[in-house]
């Protein structure tokens, strides 16, 4: 189904869904001069309330900061209008794109005088990976590289250099695959398409470290602590394809994906056990819902 809501904050105001349109000369279309984030919102007792928000925010800014792109908007007036934006449309849970990208300026790769552009924009996203996630998702090694952080900045959240997670997630659907990983230039394991990527073995909780070209992702840093909290030791470190095969349980996580585990990869089961999947699984629920105490400062309320 298409994303739809009635409004979407750009530039500053909150404009009709159908009109929150760009000029085709666009810097960011040509270029892939973009950067952007992912937030969502859950329904919690004390109505809808955004995870992490101030963590998207910084990591927002430290993106713009390594691509040098200088946003036209200060910190508290995009958390203002994240805010405004799902109040505005009336969102329970909701995901939220918060996008900066060149608009329509000049032509040609110098960035010249293009203006910085921000839009802001809240739906409803069910299961990102869709209704057979829950029975495990079946992944495929892709015969994509992940980026080289030596090529491109892979810590910073940028649009251009997404054209690799499409191509190894195009590729693995076209298998017949759910889910693409990808290994880095030197052949670890780097992350999925638009998930990280955590093997457990041994009751240890791992996954692998920015430096192997990964995302530094939100959910992850949040699932490294409620394992630990748990009782699991959880740590980032560089993993084989081997590791994935030998694992006894593998999981990705993210914004729009939340925590999946994975039943096969390669098509080799790696599906012994659901146990400490389940158990984290279940921890970040109470997170996100806000039952559990420990982490409402998490929780950015609505209203
Ligand atoms: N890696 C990639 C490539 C992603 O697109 C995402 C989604 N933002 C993640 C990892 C997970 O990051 P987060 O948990 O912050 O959403």
């Amino acid at each position: 189904a298409l994303p739809e809501a009635e409004f979407i904050w750009m530039d500053g105001s909150l404009v009709p869904w159908a009109e929150a349109k760009v000029h085709v000369l666009t810097h960011g279309l040509h270029y892939g001069t973009g950067v952007f984030e992912g937030t969502r919102a859950y329904a919690t007792a004390d109505g809808p309330a955004l995870f992490r928000l101030d963590d998207h925010l910084d990591r927002l800014f430290r993106s713009a900061r390594i691509v040098g792109m200088e946003l036209p908007h200060t910190r508290d007036e995009i958390r203002e209008a994240t805010l405004d934006v799902v109040r505005a449309n009336g969102l329970g849970s909701c995901y939220v794109r918060t996008l900066a990208y060149l608009g329509y300026g000049e032509m040609g790769i110098d960035v010249g005088r293009s203006p910085v552009r921000m839009s802001i924009a809240a739906w409803e996203w069910g299961s990102y990976l869709g209704g057979g996630a829950d029975e495990g998702a079946r992944l495929m090694t892709s015969s994509w590289r992940r980026n080289d952080p030596a090529v491109v900045p892979t810590a910073a959240k940028a649009t251009g250099p997404y054209l690799n997670s499409v191509l190894a997630k195009a590729e693995a659907r076209q298998a017949g695959f759910d889910e693409a990983v990808l290994l880095s230039p030197d052949g670890y394991v780097s992350e999925c398409s638009g998930e990280n990527i955590f093997v457990v073995r041994d009751g240890a909780v791992l996954t692998p470290p920015s430096s192997a070209g990964a995302l530094e992702g939100i959910t992850q840093d949040t699932v490294l602590r409620l394992a630990a909290d748990l009782g699991f030791p959880a740590r980032r470190e560089n993993l084989l394809r081997s590791d994935l095969y030998a694992a006894d349980e593998v999981f990705m996580c993210g914004t729009a994906a939340e925590v999946v585990p994975v039943r096969s990869v390669d098509r080799r089961e790696v599906f012994s056990s659901n146990l400490v999947t389940g158990k984290i699984r279940s921890a970040f629920r109470s997170v996100v819902d806000g039952t559990d105490d420990a982490y409402r400062h998490w929780l950015t309320h609505v209203r």
